[in-house]
């Protein structure tokens, strides 16, 4: 580890949670450069929703760069973005009865954040928009002041502003409902909350610690916004392109939402691309009034259209998500019911699963104990206490259940290990 330790910035994070060094990647393990392979229940946090290197997304890259095909393209019109555009019209668009245009904001997450924040700003005048608590939109400054994690946000070094936040679903308690409260501020010009531009939310929090909005509260949220006529924005980033069985994480719920960010793994292959999705009244943009270099990735348009064509045609990966996600929830059950006393609980929807453990000193020893077993999982929400499990949407039942085994078992230790106060907590 000597070159990372002596020259790459004291920044890095996920490196420090998986001390080796990794050389190659397949479906859902990862290996190291000594030949250990790892369950990879991380995903690039949901990037690699179709697992590392699949085969025939890795052919299509193939056949395009041997055909010389654009890779760098500023905001050109490209036949790769033109066949990408068509097949996300054609796929997801239509069949879902959804009318958006599609921005290009730049490669990551943040960025479509940035964009979708700045046009709800320019569309209505307003200065302010309001997120949640445990909310995560990304870490540049704009983004950063919608994320609610306070270390985060002090590392800006400047107040960041523009932004109320509310309790999310659930935050207050479960007997709470706290659009209620939301109402009331909006609607009440004496609560010192200004009606803001926009509501943006997630409808799952992932990095917040994996807490799923009921869908009445998302639709009272959205009926909210409607009245006040509040831009909605979902940040679908983490828990879009099929996490939680259909591609966008609110066909279910039956919102509408004005704007939607998608990233992560939309490129299907780990390739940074992001969009942000605007009701075609809302695209109110002045041509280059948003710009950016890296807006064109090319090679992410190839990969995202085959995910789109081999994986969204039809309803089989939706179909086995929901099963592996029942697996997935009841095994963590099954955990949690053996620490009951300790308070363990489990939140998710689809493979998105979180184990509370009610302490993020256990949940860190948890996560050191599965990588040393051959697991890869992070933790999430404000003190690390959530196991968060995000494995390839992809992944066989035999591997997931393999991956669930070697998870139950670093529980275990760790738990053995503390009742046998070995553990200095
Ligand atoms: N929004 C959500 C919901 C996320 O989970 C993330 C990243 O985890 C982001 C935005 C930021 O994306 P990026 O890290 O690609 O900038």
């Amino acid at each position: 580890m000597k070159i990372f330790d002596q020259l790459e910035s004291n920044v890095r994070s996920y490196c420090r949670l998986f001390p080796t060094v990794f050389k190659k990647a397949q479906g859902a393990f990862l290996e190291d450069q000594e030949g250990i392979k790892y369950i990879d229940f991380l995903s690039g946090v949901g990037t690699l929703n179709y697992g590392h290197n699949n085969p025939q997304l890795k052919q299509r890259l193939f056949d395009y760069l041997e055909s010389d095909g654009i890779v760098h393209g500023l905001d050109l019109a490209t036949v790769a973005k033109q066949e990408f555009l068509e097949a996300f019209e054609g796929i997801i668009l239509k069949p879902r009865q959804l009318n958006y245009k599609v921005q290009f904001p730049g490669p990551t997450g943040t960025n479509a954040v940035e964009a979708a924040l700045k046009l709800t700003r320019n569309i209505t005048g307003r200065e302010t928009v309001i997120a949640f608590s445990n909310g995560y939109h990304g870490v540049t400054l704009g983004s950063l002041a919608t994320t609610a994690n306070i270390s985060q946000r002090e590392a800006a070094g400047i107040a960041t502003a523009g932004v109320t936040f509310i309790p999310y679903d659930g935050y207050l308690g479960s007997g709470i409902e706290t659009t209620e409260y939301l109402e009331k501020v909006v609607s009440d010009p004496g609560s010192g909350v200004a009606v803001p531009a926009a509501v943006i939310v997630e409808t799952i929090q992932g990095a917040g610690g994996v807490n799923v909005a009921s869908f009445e509260w998302l639709r009272s949220l959205e009926k909210i916004c409607r009245k006040y006529q509040i831009i909605l924005i979902v940040d679908d980033i983490q828990v879009g392109c099929g996490r939680t069985g259909s591609f966008f994480s609110f066909e279910e719920i039956g919102i509408s939402p004005d704007i939607v960010t998608i990233s992560k793994s939309l490129s299907g292959f780990g390739l940074p691309f992001s969009l942000v999705l605007i009701k075609p009244e809302l695209d109110q943009w002045k041509p280059g009034k948003h710009s950016g270099t890296f807006r064109g990735p090319n090679l992410a348009f190839v990969t995202a259209k085959a995910a789109l064509e081999i994986y969204w045609q039809d309803d089989s990966l939706s179909a086995s998500v929901k099963q592996k996600g029942k697996i997935m929830r009841l095994r963590l059950e099954q955990i949690a019911q053996n620490y009951w006393d300790s308070g363990f609980s489990v939140r998710g929807r689809g493979m998105i699963q979180g184990l509370d453990c009610k302490d993020g000193n256990l949940a860190n020893r948890v996560i050191g104990t599965a990588f040393a077993n051959g697991l890869i999982m992070e933790t999430a929400g404000a003190q690390g206490q959530v196991i968060r499990c995000l494995p390839p949407l992809t992944i066989s039942e035999e591997v997931l259940e393999q991956g669930l085994n070697l998870l139950e078992n670093s529980v275990k230790q760790v738990m053995q290990e503390k009742a046998s106060k070995k553990l200095v907590d």
